[in-house]
Order: structure tokens, then C-alpha cells, then sequence
């Protein structure tokens, strides 16, 4: 029997999945994989009701016109620039192959989002981490000379990831403004993961796209935005007169976007706008930031607070992931998932605040009592 290839036999369950059985397994409270708990708007679930016997055969590959409209609207581009794809994941790895091959190198920061590193591989490109990083009081710390540095005469793209998963760090304008410069200077394609663009807490983030329009490919999410991560709906703003390209070559991935979200999705997009969806999205996901950030406090655990997404970083030397999903019944992510050639603090985690305050709760008292019962066999050896 023939053998899989090696990059089939290196692929792995990625760590969302894995924590995710792992919870189901464990019946564990889940604040490992991002994804909401509760119910996507009504006015979206009602639009893709509607859709579903009206809108049931292949979109255009480059997706719905009425879609690719309202993005541009929303995004403040030309519709015609516009691709949806089969959620971001499949964006980002359009991008990778449309963009970098063997021998070129793509620019990356390190935490990095579990994807960019074997999209880059199977690409045939070599991944090349920046890191960013965990300074005491300060959060998660760039350095622009060693961004600078990592540039070589074979990097082809910079990706960029603002707000950051997993640090929730966001970008700032003079950041950017580096990076845009940095890319004109060398001629570097900018690829933006703006997935969580709606999802932040202080400053809206700015859109590297703004400043360098000629080379910067924005990723973004309805998953991320409308709360339904299952249904695969996603897009990249393309520079202008590339979009053809790259839904050309998405036809031959998936062909095309599920047609009936695409058609709620397109509906749903003024009305989130007009009807301040997204702000009331944001207070929400403030507050449950604010209750597990106070709770883990309490818990002797270390919080670095996101600028956006809906994930925190805490450390509490003496957590393990595993031990807390079958132990204490709480899913995380570990921080080491994360780390490329950074090596992960011990007891890093990351834990998503996308839950019920119920759920927050719960996971809390789960985690007190399991710390509590921690400390007794510790005691019990003390003279
Ligand atoms: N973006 C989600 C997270 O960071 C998970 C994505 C996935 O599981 N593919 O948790």
C-alpha cells in the first residue's frame, strides 16, 4: 500500500479541536476553542431561514454580488475587490498559495495563530517568527528593530494579526505605519487577519490596509462577527484589480461559499451597523472580560488583558491544560500552543471570554475548588 505523503503524516489535531473533545469528553466547561455560546442574532437566523429553499446552488466563486457589495460597504472598499471564501481559515490559505513558494520567506509574530505556521510549510515557504514580547506590566511588547531584522532579500509578506490571537494585542497606528514603510522598502505583501476587527475594548484598530491599499490583503470573519463560527463564511479585501485572481484559484479549494449565508450574511451586514450590533457586542464581551479577569485574580493567576478578540492570557505556575480539563473540568488552551521558537512561560494559558456568564461562573467555582484541593495535599505535608 502506497505511504501518505510526510506532510500528511505531520499533520496533527489541532489544539482547538483536541481541547474541545477533550471537554466534550470530560464534560469540562470549554474556555479553550473561541467560539460563542450563545445565539447568533435573530435577525441573521431569520434571514438565512428565509434563504434556505430560495438560495440553494453554487454562488459565484468570487461570491454573491449582493455580499460582496454590502462588504464593500462595510469595509470601505470597491465590492469588486472583495472574495468570499469558506471561512477565514480558507482565505489564509489562499493567500499563502497565491502569495509565497519555495525559497521565499513570510514574516510572522511569535505567539502565532496555529494555522500560519503549516499554511506557510505546505506553501512550500518557511515560516519566519518575530516575537512578541511579555514584559511585566507592559503586556506583549514589539520590537520593531528585530521586525526590521527578520526582513530578508527572500521575505515576500509580512501577515499581521490585529486584534492578536492569542495575546489580544492590537496594533498601533505607529506600528503599522512602520510596517507599511517596512513593506514598501522591500516590496513585501501585507497579509491583515482582521478577524476580530469588530471585538475591541479600548481604540478601534486600525486597518493596515488604509495605509499601504497597493499591497495589504484584509482577512475578515462572519463567524467572528455575527457569532456563527460554524458556518464558514469569510472574506480578503484584495488589493485593487486582484480579487479575479484569487477567486479563481478559491474555486478550485471549495468552488464556492455556502450560497443561503451568504445571503443572510449579506442582509445582516447593514442591519449589525445600523442597529449598533457591534457595540452592544463589545459591552457584553467587556463585562464577561471583566468577571473571569476579577475571578482568576482571585485565583492567584496573572492577567494580561486583551485590547481586543474575545481570549485572555493568564499564568498560574502550577496549572496544567490537561490536568485542568479532566481534573477541574475547565477547557484552556495552552500558552505553548502558541509559542514557535519563544519558549512558553510555565503555567501560560489562553481562555475565551466568548461564554455565558453562567458558564464563566461555573468554570470559576470549578477552578477554586480544584486550586482548593490543590493546596490540601500540600498542606497535609506541612510539619
Ligand atoms: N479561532 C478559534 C480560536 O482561536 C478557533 C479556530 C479553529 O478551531 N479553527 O479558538
Amino acid at each position: 500500500m502506497p505511504d501518505l505523503l510526510p506532510r500528511a503524516r505531520s499533520s496533527q489535531e489541532s489544539v482547538f479541536a483536541k481541547m474541545s473533545r477533550l471537554a466534550a469528553q470530560h464534560g469540562a466547561v470549554n474556555l479553550g476553542q473561541g467560539f460563542p455560546s450563545g445565539s447568533p442574532p435573530a435577525f441573521l437566523l431569520e434571514a438565512a431561514r428565509r434563504a434556505i429553499g430560495t438560495a440553494d446552488q453554487y454562488a459565484p466563486p468570487a461570491g454573491l454580488s449582493t455580499l460582496r457589495g454590502a462588504l464593500g460597504t462595510d469595509l470601505g472598499v470597491d465590492g469588486d475587490d472583495v472574495v468570499v471564501t469558506t471561512g477565514a481559515t480558507e482565505a489564509m490559505g489562499l493567500l499563502a498559495q497565491a502569495l509565497y513558494g519555495p525559497g521565499d520567506e513570510v514574516v510572522m509574530f511569535d505567539p502565532v495563530f496555529d494555522i500560519y505556521l503549516p499554511q506557510a510549510r505546505l506553501a512550500g515557504a518557511t515560516p519566519v517568527t518575530v516575537p512578541l514580547h511579555l514584559k511585566e506590566g507592559e503586556g506583549w511588547t514589539l520590537d520593531l528593530a528585530e521586525l526590521r531584522a527578520a526582513v530578508t532579500p527572500r521575505t515576500r509578506a509580512l501577515l499581521l494579526n490585529s486584534p492578536h490571537n492569542p495575546t489580544g494585542r492590537v496594533f498601533s497606528r505607529a506600528e503599522l505605519e512602520a510596517i507599511a514603510l517596512l513593506a514598501r522598502q522591500h516590496d513585501l505583501w501585507i497579509i491583515s487577519d482582521e478577524v476580530y476587527d469588530e471585538l475591541y475594548f479600548g481604540q478601534r484598530p486600525v486597518n493596515v490596509r488604509t495605509l499601504a491599499p497597493e499591497r495589504t490583503f484584509t482577512v475578515g470573519s462572519a463567524g467572528k462577527r455575527l457569532e456563527v463560527t460554524g458556518w464558514r463564511i469569510g472574506w480578503v479585501a484584495c488589493p485593487a484589480g486582484l480579487s479575479g485572481k484569487i477567486a479563481a484559484l478559491r474555486q478550485i479549494a471549495s468552488f464556492c461559499a455556502p450560497t443561503p449565508f451568504q445571503v443572510a450574511v449579506a442582509s445582516a451586514l447593514p442591519v449589525a451597523r445600523e442597529t449598533g450590533f457591534y457595540e452592544d457586542l463589545r459591552e457584553g464581551y467587556a463585562a464577561r472580560l471583566r468577571l473571569l479577569a476579577h475571578g482568576l485574580r482571585e485565583l492567584g493567576a496573572q492577567v494580561h488583558e486583551p485590547g481586543g478578540t474575545y481570549f485572555l492570557i493568564a499564568r498560574r505556575p502550577g496549572w496544567d491544560a490537561e490536568a485542568l480539563v479532566v481534573e477541574a473540568g475547565v477547557a484552556v488552551i495552552p500558552g505553548s500552543a502558541f509559542m514557535a521558537a519563544q519558549p512558553a512561560p510555565e503555567g501560560l494559558f489562553r481562555l475565551a471570554f466568548c461564554k455565558s456568564e453562567a458558564e464563566l461562573k461555573e468554570a470559576l467555582g470549578r477552578l477554586e475548588r480544584f486550586t482548593t484541593g490543590e493546596r490540601r495535599p500540600l498542606a497535609r505535608h506541612q510539619p
